[in-house]
């Protein structure tokens, strides 16, 4: 086994032989701390028969343990500077590829397609950029893309959001976004001090795992999110008032809004944290006739 990246002593030296400064604008921030990672790759349930794809790989720390867990890791690096140094420190690994490109933009269902064609277990495991943790998460969960789930360190905030129930504060639009698809739950929050450079808010690690079913069919999947943003438009509103300001010429059609509300049970004078996501799928189904049709 070779010496981990991730300690204080290693990270520094292999800084300072390539000359590494960190960008604050790609979301820097690189784990120091061997025993968080074991942790996270074992949430991730990894054997030799699986794959990872890991997003950000830095200077390699979160990669080399998923190297020794999985049978192949891919990762997306967006910064340059970091190809050599990767190749350097994970030139133990032989079954890492690493991806130079902005996830954001990467065709990753084909990457999948042709790097771990064998693999029938996939999971994301990563420590994400925190300046793009939702836009790539959502890309990664709607992109349908064929993995078992997540197991991503981000900040704890965001990671409250997306876990949160029903009639809690963190509770909105991101959490029905994601919970649609994947059931979400914090397995481990994270001090800063096992980072450096130490971010200036705290982190959590999430564990995302696909829904075996979703939790409501709808008839328009599109129109059940405009619904659900609709009602977190403005959280002290009613869901009614929302709509009416939301919906497409909602003011004129408060009536039909009514007889939706009232068809499917839902208080007009509750507001959108207080809805379940089957409820979101009812009462979108119920609208659908007056604004879809
Ligand atoms: N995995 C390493 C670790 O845990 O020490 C580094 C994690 S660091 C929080 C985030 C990494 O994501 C950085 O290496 C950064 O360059 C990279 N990154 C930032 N934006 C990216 C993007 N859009 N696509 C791919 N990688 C990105």
């Amino acid at each position: 086994m070779h010496k981990d990246i991730a300690t204080p002593v290693r990270t520094k030296e292999i800084l300072k032989k390539y000359g590494f400064s960190f960008k604050k604008s790609l979301g820097q921030n690189f784990l120091i701390d061997p025993n968080i990672l074991r942790n996270i790759v074992g949430y991730a349930d990894l054997t030799k028969e699986s794959a990872a794809i890991e997003i950000g790989p830095g200077i390699g720390a979160l990669t080399e343990h998923l190297a020794r867990a999985a049978g192949k890791v891919v990762s997306f690096e967006i910064d340059q500077r970091l190809l050599p140094v990767l190749e350097d420190t994970l030139s133990p690994y032989s079954n890492v590829k690493i991806v130079h490109s902005d996830v954001l933009k990467a065709d990753v269902v084909n990457i999948i397609k042709e790097e771990l064609a064998h693999y029938k277990d996939i999971m994301v495991v990563a420590n994400l950029p925190y300046y793009v943790t939702t836009p790539i998460l959502l890309k990664l969960i709607t992109e349908n893309l064929p993995i078992r789930g997540m197991v991503v360190m981000m900040q704890k905030e965001v990671a409250d959001r997306i876990s949160a129930t029903p009639g809690t504060k963190a509770y909105g639009s991101l959490s029905i976004a994601v919970q649609y698809y994947m059931n979400a739950e914090v397995v481990m929050t994270v001090p800063k001090t096992v980072f450096m450079p130490q971010p200036n808010v705290d982190s959590a690690v999430l564990r995302l795992t696909r829904r075996e079913e979703l939790p409501v069919r709808v008839i328009d999947e599109s129109f059940l999110f405009e619904v659900v943003r609709s009602s977190f438009a403005q959280r002290r509103k009613t869901i009614l008032n929302n709509l009416q300001s939301q919906l497409p010429n909602g003011k004129e059609k408060k009536e039909y809004i009514l007889s939706a509300l009232a068809e499917v049970n839902i208080e007009p004078t509750r507001r959108g944290e207080t809805l379940s996501i089957v409820e979101f799928g009812q009462l979108a189904d119920a609208l659908y006739p007056y604004f879809k049709k």
